[in-house]
């Protein structure tokens, strides 16, 4: 079983509060992903995790054992990093058996492992060739197989496709999340790409300034966020915040939007906001439910009003228009066929079962 446990994990430089109390489970053969802006703290909590960086506070079980103490070489962990790491002067092969000698491993069986892992990763072809003679998608597979070898019990990934091309990326991010389930293995793996946490984890931990902000699954975090910064940072392209006043119209309550319409609340969250009529909040809405009316009837949630669209952004299967309520830039996603252009009046729809309510003082959502 190779549960990775974070209790109250700190760490600090000088006066710098790089990880604050952070507490974390990994299960056995988990895939989590820890995501936030830089300088939010993650890569030194799996540099923690690791044994490169040594606790303020706080403690690290890997598979039920406390490690505090415990140098990196002896945790079983496998760390693949953003710059590869990979021994310039060695070639594929011994770069991916090097950490196998050391620990003196048969020959033979270095061989099997190595050449096993090669084939999972596609470059039993360039097992001769040196890291100066391979792209970047190809180095990175080979700092991926010199991890695979050691058939570690965690393998930890720092930002290992940061220095990708956007193609390659994408392909190497479906090939990492095969090996997962292939492999099953527990993984950690940090980012600050959201769409990367998104589409690889079965739990992604949203950190920032040294804080974990929630914990959840993708789907969780992309329906339910917890804070104005996760509804901020999960979901591309980014959710609108509009400063709105919670009313009450004829027995309902809606957000009045300055210079703007009156939006009706779904009943199902009356209750829920209440306590903020009268009150200034964020309506927090995404561009894909802020979209074209062709599909959608009124009622059953939707709210139509029509805007003059600003800036039309086409991305091929929406297409992306800006536009103002009152003084506030909102963007929504729109049928390319359906956009206008600029200068023109378009109507919308919003979708409000999917709005969320902000309380702007704690930031929190309602
Ligand atoms: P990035 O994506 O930019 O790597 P990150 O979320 O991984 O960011 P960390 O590298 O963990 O962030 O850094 C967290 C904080 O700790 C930052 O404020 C950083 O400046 C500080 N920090 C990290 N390492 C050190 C160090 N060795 N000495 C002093 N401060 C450090």
């Amino acid at each position: 079983m190779a549960e990775v446990v974070l209790k109250k994990v700190r760490k600090t430089f000088g006066k710098i509060v790089a990880v604050h109390d952070v507490d974390l489970n990994v299960a056995d053969k988990e895939f989590v992903v820890l995501v936030g802006p830089s300088g939010c703290g993650k890569s030194t909590t799996l540099r923690m995790v690791a044994g490169l960086e040594d606790l303020s506070a706080g403690e690290i079980y890997i598979a039920g054992q406390l490690v505090n103490d415990m140098p990196p070489k002896d945790r079983d962990v496998a760390m693949v990093f953003q710059n590869y790491a990979l021994y310039p002067y060695a070639t594929v092969y011994e770069n991916m058996a090097f950490g196998l000698r050391v620990r003196k491993v048969h020959k033979e069986e270095i061989r099997r492992r190595v050449e096993a892992a090669a084939e999972t990763l596609g470059i039993s072809e360039l097992l001769d060739r040196r890291p100066k003679q391979l792209s970047g998608g190809q180095r990175q597979r080979v700092a991926i197989g010199r991890a695979i070898v050691r058939d570690p019990k965690v393998f930890l990934f720092d930002e290992p496709l940061s220095n990708l091309d956007a193609k390659l990326r994408v392909q190497m991010r479906t090939e990492i999340k095969q090996l997962h389930q292939n492999l099953g293995t527990t993984i950690l793996y940090v980012t600050h790409d959201q769409v990367e946490a998104m589409t690889l984890a079965q739990r992604i931990v949203v950190m920032n300034a040294g804080k974990i902000e929630q914990i959840g699954t993708p789907q969780d975090m992309y329906e339910r966020p917890q804070s104005r910064f996760v509804a901020g940072f999960i979901g591309s392209p980014s959710m609108n915040f509009i400063s709105c006043r919670l009313i009450e119209s004829a027995g309902c309550l809606a957000v009045r939007i300055e210079g703007g319409p009156d939006l009706p609340v779904p009943s199902s969250k009356t209750e829920r906001y209440r306590p903020y009529l009268g009150k200034d909040v964020f309506l927090g809405i995404r561009p894909e439910h802020c979209t074209d009316s062709r599909h959608h009837e009124p009622g059953s949630g939707m709210a139509g009003f029509r805007v003059r669209v600003d800036v039309v952004e086409p991305l091929g299967m929406d297409t992306m228009i800006h536009f103002r309520l009152g003084a506030q830039r909102i963007s929504s996603l729109v049928d390319p066929y359906a956009a206008k252009e600029v200068g023109e009046g378009m109507e919308l729809m919003m979708d409000m079962r999917k709005m969320q309510l902000i309380d702007p003082i704690s930031d929190r959502v309602v």
